[in-house]
This record gives structure tokens, sequence and C-alpha cells, in this order.
């Protein structure tokens, strides 16, 4: 064994295990008092209904619905589809309630459909001022809504919640989530609990302080907000253990933002009255910049219990002391009871990013096992004495010669799990992926606030020293997707199916002994949960992210997925998902047996890239806009200047003419259209060194002979 330097043994306070002394009882008092419609006894007991983002509080996704089965489930087809009114990432998990179905859209948008006919019953557009795009780390996604009452609810990236009407979409109540002049972001499912609307936010790739908000789920009215990172001392704390957390903490962290934003997860025990919360990344990204002495930085990438009713701090679990690599805990938090070595417990597990499997006791917080469900190189396990994980030294060592895995994509992302109780298994819809991080200072001085290598830190995700035609097969080799099935009373895998390609969707179980995916390829599946062998596949025409949910309706099963390619990983990876044609086609399929529903034909054709006669930039000026186009261009328009399908690719036409570039890129021409103008934030020679690298990035295209498929007409 190597010898470990556990280089973390920085900050008064262990981050490992601090829990309460006692557990809350039960209040469902609010419960009773909720009006007609979705109530807590609902989202316990939904029956053939889907009415919470993970089904049930528990967020297992899983459902006792068996008409369609191992026996069976060869006869599935399309009952209907209904296209969606975007060309951008869909990540949705449908909602299903009183027949009708809830789908949230990409910007904030919902729609409500006739579940069992597909007739679209309604279309909330929250008008989005498109230019906020800009604020968007990871696409202008969005994950789902939350029924309560006779209200549905979802939020805008722009930090909006908004309470719709479920039978109508109207607005009944809007507010703004965010703290005034700050660029937060939502793509996350709201959760309703006690009656409360339980909302986060994204954005700490952009400086954004974490928190989470409870609104009155009839009025809006604010109930509590619990911060998940301590700001500037010198305004006070609003919590003691953000006082606490504060210790973890050195530097002006609060000038950097600190990160730790709840963006997805979140879990709720009636029984316990504890609201758990999935928190993010610290902000900035590199540690030595946000926190240059070290220090856990709580509550960073960790798991943190509250009473739902107030926001108290009950317990945390800190899965990445000291985050330096965006290894978030926002990751599906599940919770189960189940009899783990001898014992019944409350579990509370997780596949955060970090690569480690986690089954904690969630009345306590006690850490049961953790173990790494995909292979890792940033530390070499958890230390179960102290629950910390033992840290590869080299990690933190900005070399490009180490290679940290996983990379910032983690080895498992926002893609839901989920926790089959028929066959005790847990199933990860897991990701092989790695990044050389280094402290790169050219970037400090810009002091720009949103960024792929985000403050002083670059995270090179193929490097440019190895040449482009070897990135792709690179990239297939360290990036691929595996689903795992894992029993979380021993922490043991008991399946895996490698896939072939780079990026995970999102997993549905059902009592028919069935696991549904989709896939960045097109292909919807169902595979035998309890061996993994597939059973059926239907091509779907485009890349599915979402997870599938189920539904009955008179005695029916319907299976449903959103399918649309896009998000963290659909957008900036072209240069490892372009050679596979990738398409962002937004659409809502729902099967069920003998259906005998058809897509439409799509037209399609070739275009090869051409660099046209027009005079490169000088070197200095490609080399300028490279590192520009790194800060600005890259999370959506892609590496290499290569877009992955569903943004336009830029070194097609746009880059060619200055006149054009100047239009759009710097004037914000196409702002309808979710490009913000530049203008304001760069000057035009620098928004010209843009397109001198993207132009010279058509070069290198053209001579390799590049070509690309269009779909569409
Ligand atoms: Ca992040």
């Amino acid at each position: 064994m190597k010898k470990i330097m556990n280089l973390l043994a920085i900050g008064a306070v262990s981050s490992a295990l601090i829990a309460c002394s006692q557990s809350e009882q039960t209040n469902t008092s609010a419960a009773a008092a909720a009006p007609a419609g979705v109530t807590e006894q609902t989202i316990l007991q939904p029956g053939g209904e889907w009415p919470s983002i993970g089904r049930t509080y528990d967020e297992q996704r899983h459902s006792p619905l068996n008409a369609i089965n191992t026996d069976n489930v060869g006869n599935m087809g399309l009952a209907w589809y209904a296209d969606l009114p975007t060309k951008r990432g869909v990540e949705a998990t449908p909602l299903m309630y009183d027949g009708k179905l809830f789908l949230s859209l990409p910007w904030g948008q919902a729609m409500a459909f006739d579940a069992k006919t597909g007739q679209t019953l309604w279309h909330f557009d929250p008008q989005v001022d498109k230019a906020y795009s800009r604020y968007a780390c990871c696409d202008v996604v969005n994950r789902g809504m939350a029924l309560w009452g006779s209200n549905a609810y979802v939020a805008s990236i722009d930090g909006r919640l908004h309470a719709l009407d479920q039978a109508t979409g109207k607005t009944m109540w809007e507010v703004d989530t965010k703290i005034a002049n700050h660029t937060y972001t939502i793509t996350g499912a709201p959760r309703v609990v006690n009656g409360l609307v339980i909302i986060g936010n994204g954005g700490a790739e952009m400086g954004a302080r974490g928190y989470v908000t409870a609104y009155d789920s009839a009025t809006g009215e604010q109930k509590w907000r619990f911060f998940t990172v301590p700001g500037n001392p010198a305004d006070g704390f609003e919590s003691p253990e953000l006082e606490m957390a504060a210790k973890t903490w050195n530097g002006e962290w609060w000038k950097h933002g600190g990160g730790g934003t709840a963006w997805d997860a979140f879990a709720f025990d009636p029984e316990t009255d504890m609201l758990y919360i999935g928190v993010g990344n610290g902000s900035t990204w590199n540690r030595k910049v946000r926190s240059p002495d070290g220090g856990d930085n709580l509550f960073v990438s960790s798991i943190v219990a509250v009473k739902a009713d107030t926001g108290e701090y009950v317990w945390h679990y800190q899965t990445t002391p000291g985050d330096h690599w965006d290894y978030t805990a926002t990751q599906h938090l599940i919770l189960a009871d189940m009899d783990v070595e001898g014992e019944q417990r409350k579990i509370i597990m997780q596949a955060p990013k970090n690569g480690f499997f986690y089954v904690l006791d969630r009345v306590t917080g006690e850490l049961l096992s953790a173990d790494n469900y995909m292979p890792i190189t940033w530390a070499t396990h958890v230390d179960m004495e102290t629950g910390r994980p033992v840290e590869n030294p080299m990690a933190r060592a900005s070399s490009m010669e180490f290679q940290v895995v996983p990379g910032p994509s983690g080895a498992h992302n926002w893609h839901p799990m989920t926790y089959n109780p028929d066959t005790g298994l847990t199933y990860i819809p897991a990701m092989a992926n790695s990044a050389l991080y280094i402290d790169d200072h050219r970037i400090a001085d810009r002091k720009v606030v949103w960024n792929i290598h985000y403050n002083a830190e670059a995270v090179v995700f193929l490097p440019d020293e190895i040449p482009f035609e070897q990135r792709a097969p690179i990239a297939d080799m360290v990036a691929s997707a595996v689903l795992i099935a894992r029993d979380p009373k021993t922490n043991q895998e008991v399946w895996r199916i490698p896939q072939g390609y780079y990026s995970s969707g999102g997993l549905l179980s059902t009592s028919g002994n069935l696991l549904f995916q989709g896939d960045l390829d097109g292909d919807f599946r169902a595979y035998n949960a309890t061996n993994g062998e597939e059973l059926w596949s239907y091509p779907t025409q485009g890349g599915i992210m979402a997870a599938p949910m189920t539904y009955e309706i008179d005695g029916e099963q319907y299976v449903a997925v959103a399918q649309g390619w896009g998000g963290e990983s659909g957008l900036p990876f072209g240069v490892i998902s372009g050679p596979k044609n990738m398409f962002n086609i937004s659409r809502l399929m729902v099967f069920k047996l003998d259906g005998k529903g058809e897509l439409p034909v799509i037209p399609s054709k070739e275009e090869v890239l051409a660099d046209v006669d027009l005079p490169h930039g000088s070197p200095e000026s490609v080399a300028e806009g490279k590192i520009l186009y790194g800060q600005y261009c890259v999370f959506c328009h892609g590496g290499n200047a290569v877009s992955a399908g569903l943004i336009p690719d830029l070194r097609y036409g746009l880059a060619n003419t200055y006149a054009a570039w100047e239009a759009i890129v710097h004037k914000g021409g196409l702002g309808a259209n979710g490009m913000p103008g530049w203008e304001g934030f760069m000057s035009l020679e620098e928004t010209m060194a843009i397109r001198d690298y993207v132009r010279h990035e058509t070069k290198l295209g053209a001579e390799r002979g590049e070509r690309r498929i269009v779909r569409g007409d």
C-alpha cells in the first residue's frame, strides 16, 4: 500500500459525524389541514399515481404496478407521444395525478396532458429573459414539478418559484427566491412537505452561496431559509451551526460565494419530520482559492438533515471534506427501512459524484457503510473510524500528470437512481470519467465569474497535448456509462452492465421486476431487475437523459419518459458525442402493452464542414480567443468548438463573417433564442478573438474532413 497523507486535518470541527441528540416526533397536523387534492397521504401512498418527483417522499422511484412485467414487456409499444416546444435538454420526470400528466420543460416551462390520450391541457411559460442563460452552468434544464392541494409548482431558471392551478396552468402566486442582485439558477424540482414548498438553487459555478427556502404552499409566504455555507462573519451568522461551520473555512471565502448549492436532491421522512438536503460543491472549485489554508468547508458536499417545519439543523455528514473537484453531494437521496447487520435501521443512501456509495442511519446521521461503486483515484477508501475519505495526496497537486477519477461530471450525477424493495437492490446509473485539475492564474487575473475553469482553476477534460484524432477514442475509454445493481444492506455490487455511451439516463423500477432506462443513443430499454437481462428496447430517435415513471388509469399501466438530449453531459462534449450524431428531439413518450402508436419519419441530410476563404486571426488572437471561449462559450457550444448537436455548431457558418459575429455574439441578435449578447462583459476585440479561435477550429475540422448529419427540414 502506498503511504497515504491526510491533507485534510485542518479545521476545528470534525465533519464526519455530528449527530443530533434526538429526533422530533411525527407532526402530521399540517397534512390534516391540507386542502383537497394532493395531500401528504397522496404522496405516502400513491397507488397507481406518481404525485411527487421521486413518486413518494422516500424518493425510491419504485412503483408497485406489475401489469407490465418480465413476461410481457416485450409486447410494450407506444401509446401516445407529444413533441415538446423546446430544443434544449429535457431532464424532467413527469408527475401523474387525477388523470393528468404534469411535465416541466427547459427554462421552467410546464405542460399538462391527459394521461390517457396525450391531449395537451395547458402550457405555462414563465417568460424568462432568455439572456439569463448566461448564468446557467449546465443548460437551461428543469428536472420536475411538485403537487399539493390543487396547485402544481415549478421553478424557472431565473430563480422564480411558480404556483399554478393544476386544472388550468394559471399562476396562483409567484415568488423570486433569489437574494437581490445574485445570479442563482433553479433546475431542480420543488418538494412539498408539511404544506411547505421546499426549493434550493444552483450557481456554485458562478460564485453563489447556497441555501434552501420553504414557502407556504397556499400563499408563497417565506417560512424559513437554511444557508448551506457561512457568509461573511462580519455580517453575523444566520444560525449557530453556521458559526460552527465558519470555523472550517478561512481567508475571505464569502467573496467567492462559498458554494454548497442544493440544486437537486431532497428527501422527507414524516416520522422523523426531517428534511434531507443534498448539498453541492464549493465555490470556487479550487479550495486553494476559496479557503487558502484548507479546511473541511462545511457544509459543502454534505448530506444535511433539518427539521422540516423550521429548517433547523439536525445533523450532517460530509462526503467530500474540503471539496476540490466539484464533487457535489446533490445526487439522489433515497430513504428505506431495512435490516442492516441484524438491526432494523431507517437508512438514507446516496451515490454522490465522488464515487462512494454511502448508507447512513437517517435518524442519527451515523455512517453505516461506504464503499466505492466505481473506480476512483482521488481517495483510497473511507475510514470507518472517522467517517472521512482517505485521500490520494496527488489529487490536490494540480498536476498535469495525475488523472483525477472521477472528473467533475461525477461517477454518478443527477440521473435518478431507484431502490426496488422487492429485489432489495439499489440501481445506479453510473459513469466513468476523469479530469486533470490545474491551477491557472491567467484565469484568476481575469476576474470573470462564470467559467468552466472558474476562478483560478482550469479543468482540462482532454488536454491539448493529445491530438484531436486521438481524443474520441480516449474519451470513449475514460468515459462510459455503467448500470449498477447494488445491495445497500451489504454495500456490495450484485451486477453491472457496461454501456457504450459516455453519459447515463435516469432509472425507474417496478414490481413487474423491471428496470427502465433510456440512453443517449436514442433507445429506451427494459431490463430484468434481478439479473440485468435486457428484455425490450424501443428506438426513440433522440437521446434520453430523464428518468421514466409509470402510472395506471382504468386498470391499464403506462410507462412514460421524456426525451431530449442536452444538459451538463449533452452540451459541452461534442468532441465525444459528435461522431455518434446525437440529436435533441424533445418529446414525451408514453408506452403500454400492445401500444400501436408510431413516431413520425424525420428527414436528415449530411453537411460537410467548410472553411471559407476569409482571413484567419493571428496566433496570439487565436490563443486569447481560446481562453475566452473556455470561459464564456464552452458549456453550451462544446469543447474545441464542436457542438454536441443541439446548440448551433459555430464552425458551420456563423463564425465566418465579422458582421454576423458582431450582431449575434456581441450585440445579442439571437437573444430570444437563448443566445445572450456579451457586450458589456467583453470588449468587441475580445469577442472577435473568440471568433478567431472558432475560425481556427473550423480550419482544423475542415482539414480533418469533418461532416455531420442534420435532422429536420
Ligand atoms: Ca457543480
